[in-house]
């Protein structure tokens, strides 16, 4: 059995490399080594959660989905009326410098934007300037036995917080919700929660889109139900369009889970992983299905076909 790593092990993956070089991060318009990068403790992001930000990754030298990430970035900070104060063009730019500065082809790319520093008000308008940072280093989310047995989750008695509260679409710096449903997931012994939204449909995990597959079709719930509308679930969606796998965005009730053949996750951090059971009940035969096996397989060709840089 390998024991889950400690916070201080979680934290030098992204401070050193495997060779033990500290990685460097890009911080408001200049790259520094990871341990000498500073966010001032007024900034808003620090007091108020009052920020946005995107996880991507990079395969073979390819930022994966970029355009798709930096829409989001630039939907969720208008949303919240945060200017960020790079163009398109220049953020991606900073996580290509980053990703050189660190020598790194494969990797995780977290990008984020602060409201910056301000006074102890909540007034946003009156922070000094957005803080802008990308920090990048290898990952793998969860254990390899998982993507090849599937992993065990369960359902969140926290609910998602409702659209009209605070939007799940905005992928903002506040994510305590999901920092409580996760709670629950480790205190059962699981990496996972299946969050509920206030209607009582499915609407997501805590870090993770969720898919259903019942008699050869797949279903995810839509926008509506309060979930963030992943960079991975739309991928996911447009290739089963290619495989001709019927795929629909519909409200599911959690029978539909239960009852369903198969049930896989997908994000950016986590690709595309099966649920091999739900509250210890099993999913389908408990393990991974044929059509989430398709998916994954058909996933890691495609990101491999992307390298080199073309
Ligand atoms: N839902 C939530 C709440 C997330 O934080 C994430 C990203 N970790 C996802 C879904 C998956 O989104 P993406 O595929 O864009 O990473």
């Amino acid at each position: 059995m390998t024991t889950a790593p400690t916070g201080k092990q979680q934290q030098n993956q992204w401070l050193y490399n495997a060779d033990g070089e500290e990685l460097r991060v890009w911080i408001d318009g200049e790259i520094l080594p990871a341990s000498q990068a500073q966010l001032s403790i007024f900034d808003h992001g620090a007091l108020y959660g009052d920020g946005v930000f995107e996880g991507i990754r990079a395969y073979g030298g390819r930022i994966f989905q970029c355009a798709s990430h930096i829409e989001r970035l630039f939907h969720s900070a208008e949303c919240i009326r945060l200017e960020i104060p790079y163009s398109r063009g220049e953020i991606e730019q900073l996580m290509r410098d980053t990703l050189k500065a660190n020598n790194l082809e494969d990797a995780y790319i977290r990008l984020v934007v602060t409201r910056g520093p301000g006074g102890l008000g909540l007034n946003p308008f009156l922070c000094e300037h957005a803080c802008t940072y990308c920090i990048t280093g290898a990952l793998r989310l969860y254990p390899d036995d998982f993507y090849r047995k599937g992993m065990p989750i369960i359902v969140a008695k926290r609910l998602r917080i409702p659209i009209e509260c605070l939007d799940p679409r905005i992928k903002s710096l506040n994510y305590l919700n999901n920092i409580l449903a996760k709670i629950e997931a480790i205190d059962a012994g699981v990496l996972e929660a299946v969050m509920l939204n206030t209607d009582g449909f499915v609407a997501e995990c805590t870090g993770d889109n969720i898919f259903v597959v019942r008699d050869g079709a797949i279903a995810t719930p839509p926008g509506e139900a309060g979930i963030l509308e992943g960079v991975t679930r739309a991928f996911v969606m447009s290739m089963c369009k290619e495989l001709n796998i019927p795929c629909q965005e519909r409200m599911l009730k959690l029978d539909d889970l239960r009852g369903a053949d198969e049930v896989f996750l997908t994000g950016t951090a986590a690709e595309i992983i099966a649920v091999s059971q739900i509250d210890g009940d099993p999913v389908g035969k408990g393990e991974e299905g044929p059509i989430t096996c398709t998916l994954r397989e058909q996933f890691h060709a495609i990101i491999k076909a992307c390298a080199p840089e073309g």
